[in-house]
C-alpha cells in the first residue's frame, strides 16, 4: 500500500505537552493488571484543533464511544504515511494515531495534507472522549502492518492484537524523520 510521503512532519498540537501517560509508561488499571501505554497523552484544552502530522491517507475515522464503565477511543483517526526518503533503515510505512477527538472532519479514504485539521479535542467524560477523566489527545506512531481493524491504545500482557516493537516514541520519531 503506497500512502503519500510527507517531506516533513509536524506535531499534531501546539504546544505539545505530555500531561498524562508518556509513550511506554506502565499503566496500572486494577491491582494486578499492567499495560504499556502505546502513545503520549497530550494535555490540550477542549476544542484544540488536532492536525495531521504530514501528508497521508485516512485509514480509520470513527467514534468508538465505549461507556462510563468501559472506556474507549472516542473519536479516533488513523492516517497512513509512506517514507520515501528512507534508504534502508527505519520504517517504510507508518501510521499516525489520534484519539479522543470530537467533530471529526475527515472520512476513511480521504487524502490529507500536513497541518490539516482532523478534529478537535473532546470534552472529558463524553462518548467522543471515550469516557476518560481528562480531556486530552492520545497520539501514537504505529509502524506495524495495517489490518483494517482498530488499533489499541495500550498493550496488556494478554493483548495479542499488537506488538510493542511496532510502536515508536512519537516525538523522537518525528525528530528523526525530519533530520533525514
Ligand atoms: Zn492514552
Amino acid at each position: 500500500m503506497a500512502y503519500p510521503s510527507p517531506p516533513k512532519l509536524n506535531l499534531p498540537v501546539d504546544p505539545y505537552e505530555v500531561g498524562g501517560y508518556h509513550f511506554r509508561d506502565r499503566v496500572r488499571r486494577k491491582i494486578l493488571l499492567w499495560a504499556t501505554h502505546l502513545g503520549d497523552d497530550v494535555q490540550a484544552v477542549v476544542g484544540t484543533e488536532v492536525k495531521a502530522i504530514g501528508d497521508g491517507e485516512v485509514v480509520w475515522s470513527e467514534i468508538r464511544p465505549g461507556s462510563e464503565k468501559k472506556k474507549n477511543w472516542g473519536g479516533l483517526v488513523v492516517v497512513g504515511h509512506n517514507n520515501d526518503q528512507l534508504d534502508g533503515a527505519g520504517f517504510q510505512t507508518f501510521y499516525s494515531v489520534y484519539g479522543h477527538l470530537m467533530n471529526l472532519r475527515v472520512n476513511t479514504g480521504d487524502f490529507v495534507i500536513g497541518g490539516q485539521t482532523l478534529g478537535v479535542v473532546a470534552e472529558r467524560l463524553t462518548p467522543e472522549n471515550g469516557w476518560w477523566e481528562i480531556a486530552h489527545l492520545h497520539f501514537g506512531i504505529y509502524c506495524g502492518p495495517w489490518r483494517d481493524v482498530v488499533l489499541p491504545g495500550y498493550k496488556r500482557i494478554e493483548e495479542f492484537r499488537t506488538k510493542t516493537k511496532w510502536w515508536q516514541d512519537p516525538c523522537s520519531f518525528i525528530e528523526q524523520y525530519n533530520s533525514n
